[in-house]
């Protein structure tokens, strides 16, 4: 695995959060508390603060401790459901470099665990609807996996509009979600869009 790999993936997303912070504060004041562009601004500051520990260590366990800090440092919905996310998924990375089944299962492990801590599944109207999508087309893609990550991200991510939220502060609104993208599955695409452009970086 390149021996940059943690640091280009800490590095930029956490330009790219920053970049955005504004963008998720405002869904998330459409069908939420406004929090969502705060809360991971903070969270990817927290990781970059712990970034002479992060670099050092290999891809499993930097994911784990950038998991840690999340779970630590961010209040809301999203800190302890991206922490936990983290956590499994770095827990579970194997291979050294990962090919693509390491990959996918150890993402698999990640997703699992979302779901687990948030009881919720696709079709809710969360981060969910991209993560799903996105792990199932890397599980079952037939040519380039990171062009059908990015693909599922984006098609994940429209299909929230549409959605009624029944998990999380958005449920609140019940049949008034409906029209507005989700905040967290907003932040995941976006997060999925960053990791395919560094892994581009590094074949
Ligand atoms: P809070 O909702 O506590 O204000 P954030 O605004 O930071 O926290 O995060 C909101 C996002 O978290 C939502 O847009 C949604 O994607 C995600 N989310 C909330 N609850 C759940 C859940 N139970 N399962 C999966 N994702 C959830
Ligand atoms: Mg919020």
């Amino acid at each position: 695995m390149a021996p940059d790999l943690v640091r280009r993936l800490r590095e930029e997303t956490a330009a790219r959060i920053a970049a955005h912070t504004d963008e998720l504060t405002a869904l998330d004041q459409a069908i939420g508390d406004g929090d969502h562009g705060f809360n991971m601004k903070r969270g990817f500051e927290a990781i970059a603060a712990a970034a002479e520990d992060l670099d050092a260590l290999a891809l499993g366990p930097a994911l784990q401790k950038a998991g840690m800090t999340l779970v630590m440092k961010v209040g809301g919905a999203s800190g302890p459901l991206y922490g936990s996310f983290l956590m499994a998924w770095g827990k579970a990375m194997t291979g050294d470099p990962p090919t693509r089944e390491d990959f996918a299962a150890s993402l698999a492990e990640g997703v699992a665990a979302v779901k687990k801590r948030g009881r919720s599944e696709a079709g809710e109207k969360t981060m969910l609807d991209v993560l799903v999508p996105v792990l199932d087309a890397i599980t079952q893609a037939q040519g380039d996996p990171i062009a059908a990550a990015r693909q599922a991200a984006k098609d994940g991510l429209e299909t929230t509009r549409d959605m009624k939220a029944t998990k999380g502060r958005a449920s609140f609104l019940g049949e008034r979600s409906i029209g507005h993208i989700d905040p967290g599955a907003r932040s995941s695409a976006l997060l999925v869009e960053t990791v395919c452009d560094v892994l581009e970086e590094n074949p």
